[in-house]
């Protein structure tokens, strides 16, 4: 394959910056733009030993004073000859550098290449290039340690008793449909169901807690919803820790839907504070009433801000009921800070099942519960992020695929279909299991994958 090279590290100034270059004419493009400054000879470089020396432009003329280091393949991340030069962070420096390695006969590299080649060089599978992409993207600390342990290669050994018991099953099923003499017997089939049924409930595991995990790793998108007054504009604030809503005594001051970021009990909320639920005249605050329940609909988490100090009425029950239509709720009854308060929540908004939050947004009082609450509504214990969830898409729908078929397969051999048609869903599950490590997977997926990273990864 050719000889690439790009920068491997964040454009703009900075201490300093790597670029990467790899291929089999690596040492030799490397040779031609750096000199090691303790010989004559142009350059004298040891495999993973780290030189010093001087980086020449286009025209010969020295631009930096680097460090440099060869990897040689296969022992390198994309199994090729690999050297990097570790320069200073100019990006006109970097230009002038990319400009002699590309002169000096490397081409720059496309968006994910060096990943794609470590992929196609068998140095990691498809679930753990892509972990490298999530590594980098990743905003929260759980979806950094759950992409570290995916890259780590935690999916393949966790998968692994799956897909060699569906191996083994495909087996069986494939000597039985092509040697007629053979036979799956009345004993086998309650073993192979269940054997069939384990593998699925392990795939269905890893679906159901990688949905939950969404919330952690991607965020929520929350709706404070409420009556107007009810402190809704001052529970943003203190969540968010600035002075993002206006906070008045006038009842309907937010008209529009006002957003925020905060993260709470470690899921990263997308925070919306929207107008006061009531009958308004007024047509500007009738549209923001409109926004507000909008709002609440496409959200995943509303919170249903009650104020303590007064008895619900019928704007807390139609603020519910906009509320109710989030996927998950939780109530906060607000203003607890009041004197002589002993708010009951109403039996109407009990019995919606959501958690109940008692708290005051001016003094800060229960922000440790809502947070709490929130964790919960999102992971009931299970979650570890040690690479027990996937968050790609492609990743999620190839378990789930291959789950389906994997009780397909069990429910056809349970009804007494022939072999052959368990056999072609067990089939199907193990080429899906295949295809997530990579290990089938089309080129048109591959190329998708590695299309969606940066140049340089
Ligand atoms: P919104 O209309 O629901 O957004 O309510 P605001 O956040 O604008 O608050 C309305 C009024 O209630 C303001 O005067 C706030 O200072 C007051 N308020 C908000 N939260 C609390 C609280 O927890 N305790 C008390 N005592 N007053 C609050």
């Amino acid at each position: 394959m050719d000889t690439i090279a790009a920068l491997s590290t964040a454009p703009g100034a900075a201490g300093l910056s790597v670029i990467r270059i790899s291929g089999s004419d690596a040492l030799a493009v490397l040779g031609r733009v750096f000199r090691s400054a303790n010989t004559a000879h142009p350059i004298q470089m040891q495999p993973r030993k780290m030189v010093c020396g001087s980086l020449l432009g286009a025209d010969g003329s020295e631009i930096d004073r680097p460090m440099a280091v060869w990897f040689k393949g296969p022992h390198s991340f994309t199994g090729e000859d690999v050297c990097e030069i570790h320069c200073h962070g100019s990006p006109a420096l970097i230009s002038l550098a990319l400009a002699a390695i590309y002169n000096a006969g490397a081409r720059p590299a496309k968006p994910g290449e060096f990943t794609k080649r470590a992929f196609l060089a068998g140095k990691l599978d498809l679930v753990e290039a892509e972990a490298i992409g999530e590594l980098i993207a990743a905003e929260t600390e759980a979806a950094v340690r759950n992409a570290a342990a995916l890259l780590g290669g935690a999916l393949g050994r966790a998968l692994g008793g799956v897909y060699d018991s569906v191996l083994a099953l495909v087996a069986r099923f494939r000597a039985v449909t092509d040697y007629p003499e053979e036979d799956i017997t009345e004993q086998e089939i309650p073993e192979m169901c269940s054997a069939l049924t384990a593998a699925a409930g392990t795939l269905s595991a890893l679906e159901r807690r990688s949905l939950a995990a969404r919330a952690f790793t991607h965020g929520v998108d929350c709706a404070i919803v409420g009556r107007p007054n009810a402190g809704k504009s001052s529970l943003m604030n203190l969540l968010c820790g600035e002075d993002r809503a206006i906070v008045t005594p006038l009842a309907g001051t937010t008209r529009d839907v006002v957003e925020s970021r905060a993260m709470l009990g470690g899921v990263p909320l997308r925070l919306m504070d929207t107008a006061g639920i009531r009958d308004s005249q007024d047509p500007v605050e009738a549209q923001g009433i409109l926004r507000a329940k909008a709002a609440a609909e496409h959200a995943s988490l509303a919170l249903l801000v009650l104020d303590a100090g007064i008895p619900v009425g019928e704007e807390d029950l139609r603020a519910m009921d906009a509320a109710r239509r989030a996927e998950k709720m939780i109530i906060v009854v607000n203003k607890c800070d009041l004197p002589d308060v002993h708010y009951e929540v109403p039996a109407e908004v009990k019995s919606t099942g959501a958690p109940v939050v008692y708290m005051s947004a001016l003094s800060g009082d229960g922000f440790d519960e809502l947070e709490q609450a929130i964790r919960t509504l999102y992971d009931s214990g299970e979650l570890l992020f040690n690479g027990d969830v996937v968050t790609s898409a492609r990743q999620l729908d190839a378990i789930c695929q291959s789950r389906a078929a994997l009780l397909r397969a069990a429910d056809a051999l349970n009804s007494g279909f022939p072999p052959d048609m368990a056999l072609t869903d067990a089939e199907f599950a193990l080429d899906k299991l295949s295809e997530l490590f990579g290990r089938k997977a089309s080129e048109d997926i591959v190329e998708h994958i590695f299309e969606n990273f940066c140049v340089g990864k």
